[in-house]
């Protein structure tokens, strides 16, 4: 065949370049509904509202009562790689906030009908973007943001076509929130969907107070089920550096799905390897078969011995030294399980 005759090369126009950034961080109404809440807590929110219409597809609005945004860096928030917390190669090294890339607000625009809403406690009235138009105005809200998203891959019908039916993107969305919401016991949360209260966490610690036990009990038994506390036992474990906490479900909790396996470094959620395998392995001589273990483990360790910056999404984690962290999991979940408690109520019939 013949060749195409060559094109010269060009600097791609901003809009092509965020749609196509746009690919890797949104995937689905729950990719930005995740961004979104990254950005609430990021804020400070104490009470983090989502609300969603047909799946996400036709809106999503991210509600927080965190620091706003100043009127004048409205627009700068919708900018490609623009964002308030990071600076230096030093902060990134170190980085606490969820997001740092400066990417979500410009990929998410790029593929919707955006407005933010937002109001700062210094500010006398609230100022609502609109990003399409660009029209800055005043508007009514108390101290906080709001984020609309309307008519997600609107522009993007390749993308619109991959999305399942409203009751998949649906539960999808609300999944993003429940894995917010296991690591955030000190904020609330609501999920309302077609004008309906879908879901509802209350805050049980006061805001910035770090999850004890019983904090994380609570938030756990209100998001997963009493159940998931009755079939589990505690996950305390020091090693080095490294603390391991959460709960551990009994081996007769496992299920046929690994849909209850919850993970988080540093307060983050993430899909790990290393993590799950480690978990994996410390059920090895209790848990035979296909069936998959239950539980929420929370990693604490030095933010300089973990990447977070391997995805745009985050969700993937590279650790400096993942034998060490490997040995800390397993052991904390051997431990568990292994626990005078936990054989006790393993024993008793239900
Ligand atoms: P990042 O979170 O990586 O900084 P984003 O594109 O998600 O990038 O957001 C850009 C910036 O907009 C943030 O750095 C923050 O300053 C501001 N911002 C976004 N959402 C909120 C919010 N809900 N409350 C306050 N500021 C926000
Ligand atoms: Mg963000």
């Amino acid at each position: 065949s013949v060749p195409a005759p060559r094109r010269p090369i060009r600097d791609l126009p901003d809009e092509l370049i965020s749609q196509i950034a746009a690919g890797e961080v949104v995937e689905r109404p729950a990719s930005a509904v995740r961004e979104l809440v990254d950005n609430a807590l990021d804020a400070g929110a104490t009470q983090v509202t989502v609300r969603l219409l047909a799946g996400g597809v036709r809106l999503i609005a991210v509600e927080d009562d965190g620091m706003g945004i100043p009127r004048d860096e409205l627009p700068i928030a919708l900018r490609r790689h623009a964002t308030s917390k990071i600076g230096n190669l030093h902060d990134l090294e170190s980085v606490a906030t969820m997001g740092f890339r400066g990417e979500a607000l410009a990929a998410i625009a790029s593929v919707s009908e955006m407005a933010l809403l937002s109001r700062t406690a210094q500010q006398a009235s609230a100022f609502m973007l609109d990003a399409r138009s660009g029209e800055l105005r005043p508007a009514a809200r108390s101290q906080g943001t709001t984020v609309e998203v309307k008519e997600l891959f609107f522009s993007t019908p390749a993308r619109r076509k991959f999305l399942k039916t409203d009751a998949t993107e649906l539960a999808h969305c609300v999944e993003a929130v429940r894995r917010h919401a296991l690591a955030r016991p000190d904020v609330g949360f609501a999920i309302w969907h077609e004008g309906k209260l879908v879901e509802q966490w209350r805050a049980t610690l006061a805001h910035g107070e770090p999850a004890d036990a019983q904090a994380l009990e609570r938030r756990l038994a209100d998001v997963l089920g009493e159940d998931f506390i009755r079939e589990s036992v505690p996950v305390h474990l020091r090693s080095g550096a490294i603390t391991v906490t959460g709960r551990a479900g009994l081996p007769d909790a496992a299920r046929s799905r690994a849909d209850q396996q919850f993970c988080y470094v540093n307060g983050r959620f993430v899909r790990d390897k290393v993590l799950t395998h480690a978990a994996r392995s410390a059920y090895e001589d209790v848990l035979h078969g296909q069936k998959q273990p239950v539980y929420a483990l929370y990693v604490q360790m030095d933010p300089q011995r973990v990447d977070v910056n391997v995805h745009p999404t985050k969700i993937e984690v590279r650790f400096r030294d993942s034998r060490e962290v490997h040995q800390a999991v397993r052991h904390a979940v051997e431990n568990a399980l292994a626990a005078p408690r936990a054989q006790a109520l393993a024993s008793v019939p239900v």
